[in-house]
């Protein structure tokens, strides 16, 4: 049996995988089991920041694994510490909670704005307000917070405390903070899996003031979103916010398996020993790794990541078959007019690009640092393939 076969056979089928098996890559150009090449404008979903293998995270990791790989959160160790510290430096939070996924990194956040809430105010003031179309994970937490129904369905009774308001309408949040003892307000600033659509900055300002005003705990999953992608370190920072949590994943740690819960001064203090923990969170080596993609994403990658993005927006904007461009940096949705989203991906992997859908939507996240000549193919491509 061939890798295809094989993974049909014993890997639980979650996944409707492109009929592509990558063996290696290198930078933004990824190579199948038949030696073809592509231009990988997905990243492995917003994961690998500097594209595939790259030279300077590689030596971080294996350095790090010469030394030690694990020795569990009852021992201090430095690549932990060390990145800690430069996230809270970069982004005015206070302190930082490890774990392995986005949905882990969530489900701190609303473990501590739930606890804030029963500190302060009482036990009863549970609940968590998120939006519409949203995407938080796929724990039965993180499902219930997900505002999609059809993510839903199958898996009752989710966990109780959450409710949806709709994107972009303040009246309604209003409405249901003050008619529910509410925790936490929490949003993506981009939609990513909702179709890469960015929220309008006058809202997330209102309800920014709102959160703040009523002393409701306001948490920005940034697991997408985060880490250089927005064309800003955090998509909240392209809106002059500050959150009192930050969520975040995906490209922290280039590639490796890492979470992290940035939580601001307010709640800083909130968990305490025992009350949350992971054996994984805050992994040595996942550590050397985020801290040598953190410390890259500096002003000039951010700008060039904006330039980058400014020109995707002008080739994808008015192009034949293409309706809308939405998203933020190099977080994009393109809504084919005359063609479904799928079809136009399975087209262009047969002409060498990988891309990604969102919705009804095709959605590009390349590499942070993928050179411009490869952006401009794969725009070609992409192009082609819709018109
Ligand atoms: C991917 C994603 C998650 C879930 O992350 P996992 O690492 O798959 O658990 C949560 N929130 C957002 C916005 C995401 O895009």
């Amino acid at each position: 049996m061939n890798i295809k076969e094989q993974d049909k056979e014993y890997v639980a089928g979650t996944y409707n995988r492109f009929p592509v098996v990558i063996v290696s890559g290198k930078g933004s150009i990824v190579t199948d089991e038949n030696g073809k090449d592509y231009i990988d404008m997905t990243s492995g979903i917003a994961v690998d920041s500097f594209g595939a293998c790259d030279e300077i995270w590689r030596q971080a990791i294996i350095e790090q694994s010469g030394k030690i790989q694990h020795i569990s959160n009852l021992y201090y160790t430095e690549p932990c510490v060390k990145l800690a510290k430069m996230l809270c430096e970069r982004t005015g939070m206070s302190k930082v909670f490890f774990s392995n996924s986005g949905a882990e990194a969530n489900e701190c956040a609303v473990k501590t704005a739930r606890k804030y809430a029963a500190d302060t105010k009482g036990e009863e003031y549970h609940t968590i307000i998120t939006l519409k179309n949203s995407f938080h994970g796929r724990t039965i937490t993180m499902l219930s917070a997900t505002g999609q129904d059809h993510y839903h369905e199958l898996f009752r009774p989710l966990t109780p405390g959450f409710v949806h308001a709709e994107a972009n309408n303040f009246a309604e949040l209003k409405h249901l903070a003050e008619t529910h003892k509410t925790a936490a307000i929490m949003i993506e600033c981009v939609q990513g899996e909702g179709g890469v659509i960015a929220l309008d900055s006058d809202y997330v300002k209102a309800l920014a003031d709102y959160a703040h005003e009523h002393d409701i705990v306001l948490i920005v999953d940034e697991v997408q979103t985060g880490n250089g992608r927005s064309g800003q370190l955090y998509s909240y920072m392209n809106y002059g916010i500050q959150p009192d949590i930050v969520s975040t994943a995906k490209g922290l740690a280039g590639g490796l398996p890492l979470g992290a819960t940035l939580m601001g001064a307010k709640v800083k203090d909130t968990l305490k020993p025992g009350d949350h923990g992971s054996t994984f969170g805050g992994n040595p080596v996942a550590c050397a790794g985020a801290v040598s993609i953190l410390g890259r994403i500096d002003d000039a990658l951010l700008a060039e990541v904006r330039e980058k993005s400014r020109y995707l927006f002008g080739a994808f904007t008015g192009a034949e078959g293409i309706e809308t461009v939405s998203g933020m940096g190099l977080m994009m949705g393109l809504k084919p007019s005359k063609k479904k989203a799928a079809d136009v991906v399975k087209e262009c992997i047969e002409h060498g690009v990988l891309c990604l859908t969102a919705k009804d939507r095709i959605r590009l996240l390349p590499a942070l640092n993928i050179p411009f000549d490869l952006l401009k193919k794969a725009a070609e491509v992409i192009k082609a393939c819709c018109a």
